[in-house]
């Protein structure tokens, strides 16, 4: 079995000179791809660097994926949303107070223009190799497997334009108690904006490669984070997805729970004839022992993974989600990016 891609996510978009310098370091660490994370900030303000820095990227070798990094807080990230500020509308709603919450609702036109009109800009714009879907998410529920915190009853979204999509759908006025058609309802209308604009994407160029990374969850009969990507066979048999990702799990959970996600990730990813990738913490916290990285990298490999990504460069490094001894988890794990890149 072998890796044949080692990723690592990179915040910095700027100063050119800058970046090429740590996608030098990048190299250095046995990494053969970097996932650019780009902010919606970036996007508005550093757009004339963004494709300066992919070709620095390429130009030392690296295989460069952009990542919509948080946008809308639709997608997984700690970044701040220029959408959620400039627009008092078409937000996600709680179903069971009718609160608006502090995320976009991907089923508004509202939204979908707008994270469609700035990825198309750069697929059109720039000379990347792809992009990375990183847990999309509805704001509610999410599970106990989750890292990001516990599950509740409550779910979105129930705003107007959901309510009237469901309404005009079924012929009955939207529960507020989740039920089957709810349930289906989330899954069809989470994947039409992905699978919209990764199909227009390859209008644009069919060579950009996609991932779709989901939250790695239990996802079992009795457990699904319903968080709108968790039917992962209508996931991995999207035809506009080329690699299917599990995303990062922390260090402090069981192994059997690190085996059970990797498995199922594999044997999904080779049903719908994927690649598949599996992620590793690399920021935030660290391994009671650090040769669980190790074991757990070689677990990944053992079990066919095709991929290996790491969130994130240096171990996050002088953010507030640094990793304890974060230089030394970034070393670590280009110790393990080159031994399985051998
Ligand atoms: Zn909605």
């Amino acid at each position: 079995m072998a890796i044949e891609q080692t990723a690592v996510s990179y915040y910095g978009i700027g100063y050119v000179e800058h970046n090429r310098q740590d996608f030098k370091e990048i190299k250095a660490h046995g990494c053969t791809t970097v996932i650019l994370a780009i902010t919606e900030f970036d996007f508005d303000f550093w757009f004339p660097s963004i494709d300066k820095i992919i070709e620095a990227a390429h130009q030392e070798g690296l295989k460069v994926l952009l990542d919509p990094w948080g946008i809308g807080k639709y997608f997984g990230g700690e970044q701040v949303s220029l959408f959620l500020q400039n627009n008092i509308h078409s937000r996600q709603v709680s179903a069971f107070t009718g609160e608006p919450l502090n995320a976009a609702c991907f089923n508004t036109n509202s939204f979908r223009d707008y994270f469609q009109r700035m990825v198309l800009k750069l697929a059109r714009e720039t000379h990347a190799d792809g992009f990375f879907w990183d847990e999309p998410h509805y704001a509610l529920p999410k599970s106990y497997a989750s890292i990001t915190g516990g599950v509740g009853d409550d779910w979105a979204c129930r705003c107007p334009v959901c309510q009237k999509k469901f309404m005009d759908y079924y012929g009955y006025e939207m529960p507020k108690i989740m039920n089957d058609d709810v349930r289906q309802f989330r899954w069809r209308e989470a994947m039409f904006i992905l699978e919209d604009t990764s199909r227009k994407i390859k209008e644009i160029n069919p060579d950009y490669e996609i991932t779709m990374c989901v939250h790695a969850t239990l996802n079992s009969y009795y457990v699904t984070e319903q968080r709108g990507y968790d039917d992962w066979d209508r996931v991995a048999s999207c035809p506009y997805f080329d690699v299917f990702s599990t995303t990062i799990i922390n260090w402090s959970l069981p192994r059997s729970f690190f085996e059970s996600i990797t498995k199922r990730t594999v044997e999904m990813a080779k049903k719908y004839g994927k690649k598949s990738e599996r992620w590793i913490m690399n920021y935030n916290a660290r391994p009671e022992r650090m040769e669980q990285m190790d074991e757990v990298i070689s677990l990944y490999e053992q079990l066919g993974v095709d991929r290996l990504a790491a969130w994130t460069y240096r171990g996050g490094y002088g953010t507030v989600v640094a990793a304890p001894n974060a230089l030394e988890m970034w070393d670590r794990l280009g110790e393990n990016y080159r031994k399985v890149r051998k």
